[in-house]
């Protein structure tokens, strides 16, 4: 069979520890033997960052917006113990973080349903699929810990030079202080972003905030969000019978764990950090879940929702042949190679994507899977695979 030809290439960014390895082995099994694959390869293992004081990571950024789409390995977002463990210079910034905060886009997450594998939550039916707001808040935070006693202040000096002056606290001792931000346009593009998703797939949209305590932030958010859905998708939303409505972030928690499903749920940046873990574990595991980033100007990159599996790793560092499962790493690279199908009218490609897909899960509906859902699969599996078994197994059902 001739391969698969790609018109234009995608950003490919590589990354850490055992999603790294099965980054590997996925092209090597399931992609090369099909597609003749274009793609700008981006190293953004950790050593590589911290080599490049993370110049590789803004330069991966770029090829995401020049290419319009991109796909991500999981990377290590480092602490005190990997400086150590990767003898870094310093302590570098999350790489997510970065790319995020660079496409100003919005998280789209939706768990991957197999009918053999029931999440946790008996009453979810339909998938929940999760817009998290990807710029600011606490990931683009500054921090004091303050040594004394002393008065923490909140400062804002305008371009026309005036001044906001707010006292925080008049400390009666050591503390901790921290300043936030958002942007007016990044929530106006996150709403916009989450609108426009929705409507596409005909869901509602929930979004839940704070604004009872945090008044002016939290409160922002609500306001920017409902004038959006008023002026631009409240006629489109109206037509197509389906609604937004805003609630408080723990009204919207209760109120999603007693629903069915088969909503929109729109969280700001630290919630949807959160909440898509829970959903995630709650649908099965980490790894059956989707996770693309989508920003307002039109570039997507997609990626898995999990970290490295760093556990898993040290066991495969010592000659194991683990279990972990590649589902949502598998999933990045069919998201990313159907985008770009899409955008270069390469319906090849796309339906190779689809192919992809229907194989990786066909597999699991067939009773042979990793060890994280083989857990609470039913009917039992028939066998639990470790990663290249299962790839293999996939690679079979492709042919
Ligand atoms: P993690 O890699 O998501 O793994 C946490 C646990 O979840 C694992 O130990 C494993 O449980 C289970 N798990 C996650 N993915 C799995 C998979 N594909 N197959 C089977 N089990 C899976 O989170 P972490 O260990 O807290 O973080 C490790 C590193 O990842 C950190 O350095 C963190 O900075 C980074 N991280 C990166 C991203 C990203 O790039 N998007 C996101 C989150 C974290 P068991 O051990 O019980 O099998
Ligand atoms: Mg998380």
């Amino acid at each position: 069979m001739a391969k698969i030809q790609m018109k234009n290439a995608i950003a490919e960014l590589d990354g850490d520890e055992m999603t790294r390895v099965l980054w590997k082995v996925i092209k090597e099994e399931l992609l090369l033997p099909y597609v003749d694959l274009k793609t700008e390869y981006y190293d953004l293992g950790l050593k590589s960052r911290d080599d490049s004081d993370d110049k590789i990571t803004y330069e991966a950024a770029e090829a995401i917006k020049r290419l319009h789409v991109g796909v991500k390995c999981a990377t290590i977002t480092s602490n005190q113990a990997r400086v150590e463990e990767y003898h870094l210079k310093k302590l570098t910034p999350s790489p997510n973080g970065i790319i995020r905060a660079e496409l100003d886009g919005t998280v789209f997450r939706e768990p991957i349903f197999v009918n053999n594998v029931h999440g946790t939550v008996s009453c979810w039916k339909k998938p929940i699929v999760l817009g998290r707001h990807a710029y600011g808040d606490v990931y683009k935070n500054c921090e004091i810990k303050c040594p004394t006693a002393g008065k923490a202040e909140l400062v804002f000096t305008g371009t026309d030079g005036k001044e906001i002056r707010k006292t925080i606290m008049d400390m009666k001792g050591p503390g901790i202080i921290q300043g936030i931000h958002n942007l007016d346009e990044s929530i106006e593009n996150f709403a916009k972003c989450c609108f426009t998703y929705a409507a596409n797939k005909k869901l509602c949209v929930w979004f839940g905030a704070k604004d009872t305590i945090s008044k002016i932030y939290d409160g922002n958010f609500k306001e920017i969000f409902q004038r959006v859905f008023d002026q631009d998708f409240k006629k489109q939303f109206d037509d197509a019978g389906i609604e937004y409505f805003y609630t408080l972030i723990d009204d919207a928690v209760a109120r999603v764990m007693r629903s069915e499903g088969g909503f929109m749920w729109a969280t700001k940046n630290y919630d949807g950090d959160v909440m898509s873990d829970m959903i995630a574990s709650a649908c099965g595991s980490l790894a059956m879940m989707t996770s693309v980033l989508v920003s307002p100007d039109g570039n997507f990159e997609y990626e898995a929702s999990h970290g490295t599996v760093q556990k898993h790793y040290y066991r495969y560092l010592k000659g194991e042949k683990t279990s972990t499962n590649p589902v949502a790493t598998i999933f990045a690279w069919t998201g990313a190679l159907a985008k770009r199908g899409e955008l270069d009218e390469n319906k090849e490609l796309v339906d190779f994507a689809k192919c992809l897909e229907k194989a990786t899960l066909q597999t699991i509906e067939e009773g042979y899977m990793t060890g994280d859902i083989a857990r609470i699969a039913s009917p039992k599996a028939k066998k639990i695979l470790n990663s290249w078994e299962y790839i293999a197994a996939i690679k079979e059902r492709i042919r």
